[in-house]
């Protein structure tokens, strides 16, 4: 029997006993935690568990309040069946038959889930499967477009873009994904002004007019990560397939590459004024936490620059990082609440969890050169 170690917190107190979890005989999905004083608290449930992450601590938080912390994450997963959740079982399973079985279910609960919930439902598991080259292809047409109606080559200087790559590079690399390749492009934005723009196939576009209003880098790094989450969690794709509806969305999944270059070249501003629905904001923003945490960076500082943005937005409003986020305090807290359930005693009013930022070249240096 797996038993893990780590710390055990109780609704409404701040310190934290030592303890050990291990599934429990009172029935499945059920879990007990003993008390280094010996206490026991038998048929938890878990509502939920943080993400793996390299360097953070794991919390699993229980149906009744009471959540258990632990730095084991081999045993979390050995003990909560995989990493893979469900599709982790899926693809365990042996018997093709069995399978084939699960899967025309789950198309038929598909099916009655799209009637049932709508197009958000099926923008999501369409936006899964639409294919890498489609992606890909998408990201080359609506840049071209961007190029020809807004943007101009970058004005940055190479040490800047250096440095602001290593800092993307390693946020990908913390964030395990991999699914879709990641690249960072530096633009001046022209039009739309200071801006990230995150598209369906991995090209994130910074414009050189959000490096200039950035204090320092740890801002950047805190949209790149909020950028690269809404590529991650296939964002874009679902927002296009939302707005398009259903029959755009299987053209592009069972259509040509180059007819839906053509199709989307036309309305590529369009695309780029595209603004998330809160909730991908939302998701985005905890997911960059999660990845500035992992790269020991303050995980609220970006929180800052879009703020600034926002406030005295010197573009015209187009673009994804401007629209409809929601607003800093709002914001802030729920990323800090975020926060408390991943690190024991989050100070958010402290902010950075380190000291890296004043190790940074450039610190407030950064600007597009002349
Ligand atoms: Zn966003």
């Amino acid at each position: 029997m797996t038993s893990i170690s780590g710390n055990f917190f109780r609704p409404g107190t701040a310190t934290s006993q030592p303890a050990t979890l291990e599934r429990d005989g009172t029935g499945e999905g059920r879990y007990t935690v003993t008390t280094e004083a010996g206490d026991i608290f038998n048929g938890l449930q878990i509502a939920r568990t943080s993400e793996r992450l390299p360097g953070v601590v794991r919390a699993i938080s229980f149906t009744d309040a009471n959540v258990f912390h632990t730095r084991d994450d081999d045993a979390v997963d050995a003990l909560l069946g995989g990493s893979g959740g469900f599709s982790g079982w899926l693809l365990r399973t042996e018997s093709s038959l069995v399978k084939s079985g699960i899967i025309a279910v789950l198309t038929v609960l598909l099916i009655i889930g799209v009637f049932r919930y709508g197009t958000p439902a099926l923008a999501y598991v369409g936006a899964h499967l639409t294919p890498l080259n489609v992606m890909t292809a998408m990201d080359a047409g609506v840049l071209a477009t961007l190029e020809r109606a807004t943007m101009q080559p970058t004005k940055l200087d190479e040490e800047t873009q250096a440095r602001l790559t290593a800092r993307f590079d390693e946020l990908v690399q913390d964030s395990g994904f991999d699914a879709v390749p990641l690249r960072l492009h530096f633009r001046d934005g022209g039009r739309i002004g200071a801006n990230a723009i995150a598209l369906p196939g991995g090209s994130i576009v910074m414009t050189d007019q959000l490096v200039a209003r950035s204090k320092h880098d740890g801002e950047l790094a805190g949209v790149l990560a909020h950028e690269i989450a809404h590529v991650e969690k296939r964002h874009s794709l679902q927002q296009i397939y939302r707005l398009a509806g259903v029959w755009f969305m299987l053209g592009v999944i069972g259509g040509d590459a180059g007819q839906i270059v053509e199709s989307l070249a036309g309305t590529a501003v369009a695309f780029s004024t595209l603004s998330y629905a809160r909730g991908f904001e939302t998701e985005a923003d905890m997911r960059s936490a999660e990845l500035m945490v992992a790269a020991n960076a303050d995980p609220l500082a970006f929180i800052d620059l879009i703020d600034r943005v926002t406030k005295h937005s010197e573009g015209t409003g187009l673009g994804s990082l401007v629209r409809s986020h929601p607003g800093r305090v709002e914001r802030r807290a729920a990323v800090c609440a975020h926060l408390k359930t991943l690190i024991e005693d989050y100070d958010c009013e402290r902010g950075d969890v380190s000291d890296d930022l004043s190790g940074l070249p450039g610190l407030h240096s950064v600007r597009p050169a002349a």
